[in-house]
């Protein structure tokens, strides 16, 4: 589908208000300052690319002449998302609306390369003219912009173009972000959230940090490293060389301790960011969640509600956020 002439602001901003629920044409110029024939033109241009709907009719305020309501067209257009984690890719189709259409998975062997990632890949997506591209969710660090990635943890893995090399392999416009990017911007989807951390509790340990409404990725994309921050001078040595780490001392202790040793580096960053919102998620915290829940600092802090299609379906959105 070639939707590079409805990417335009004015499209991007009737699309987002229709998600919002502003449902007629009338209050869609209201609440974007534009004229009520100019969002004629544009609704019956993102009518006619299939991306919304007429649903039947409301009457504002109960009041006055009844107008016509629309809504996203959910069919109108796909996107998938994957999260290449350490023993598993993970693969969801999102509609439109950002729904889960389908989920499918395939192992990943121990040690696994880029070429197992682009064989495991292909047969779970399938591409055809509705679907606008994949986005891959996976361990930093890497470039945002460039999609090369270098993933802790993966061996072999250094430099590797993944973007690229995917789009060669798909014939899909590719995005590449940090699997916990993906994450925060899945949770975002769901609810309004601001200025919060999604804080990523899994083999590693890392935030995905939106501030003021958008993801903070940092000047070389490597924001979020929360789990290397230091919180005990002399402590365990970690994977990243360092001592005493929030990821080393977390993974030497357990239970209740391992919950104080991670609030504790939460209320750090609550304090250095002034955080309002902070979004648990991760193997090790969906294992014991009331746990972690109990020991972190004073702010609204809640457990993801996604489960395992958390990062994919962020994945997705990297690609389908570009029409809102
Ligand atoms: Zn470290």
């Amino acid at each position: 589908m070639d939707l590079t002439s409805l990417r335009s602001h004015n499209d991007r901003t009737v699309l987002r208000l229709v998600r919002s629920g502003a449902l007629s044409r009338a209050s869609i110029a209201a609440e974007a300052g534009l004229t009520p024939q100019a969002v004629s033109k544009i609704v019956a241009r993102l009518i006619e690319a299939g991306l919304l709907e007429e649903t039947g009719t409301v009457r504002d305020g109960g009041r006055g002449k009844p107008r016509t309501s629309l809504q996203l067209a959910a069919g109108g257009a796909y996107a998938y998302g994957a999260y290449v984690d350490r023993d598993e890719l993970r693969v969801v189709k999102l509609d439109l609306t950002g729904e889960v259409v389908s989920t499918s998975s395939a192992p990943l062997a121990p040690m696994f390369t880029p070429s197992d990632v682009l064989d495991a890949l292909e047969p779970l997506v399938e591409v055809d003219e509705k679907v606008l591209g994949l986005g891959i969710g996976i361990a930093g660090p890497l470039d945002f912009r460039s999609g090369v990635v270098s993933p802790n943890g993966l061996p072999g893995w250094s430099s590797v173009p993944l973007r690229a090399l995917a789009e060669e392999r798909l014939g899909l416009p590719v995005v590449v972000d940090k699997d916990t990017n993906a994450a925060v911007l899945a949770e975002a989807w769901r609810r309004p959230l601001r200025d919060a951390a999604l804080v990523f509790v899994g083999t590693g340990l890392g935030v995905g940090l939106l501030l003021g409404g958008e993801v903070h990725r940092g000047a070389r994309s490597g924001a979020g490293e929360f789990g290397h921050t230091t919180i005990q001078l002399d402590g365990p040595l970690c994977v990243c060389g360092r001592r005493g780490c929030v990821e080393a001392v977390h993974a030497t202790t357990t239970g209740v301790e391992a919950a104080r040793v991670l609030a504790a580096a939460v209320t750090n960053l609550v304090q250095l960011l002034d955080l309002d919102q902070i979004v648990l998620s991760g193997r090790k915290v969906l294992e014991s969640p009331e746990l972690y829940l109990r020991a972190m600092p004073d702010v609204d802090v809640s457990v993801t509600s996604y489960g395992p299609d958390l990062v994919p379906v962020g994945a997705g959105l990297l690609v389908l956020g570009e029409l809102f």
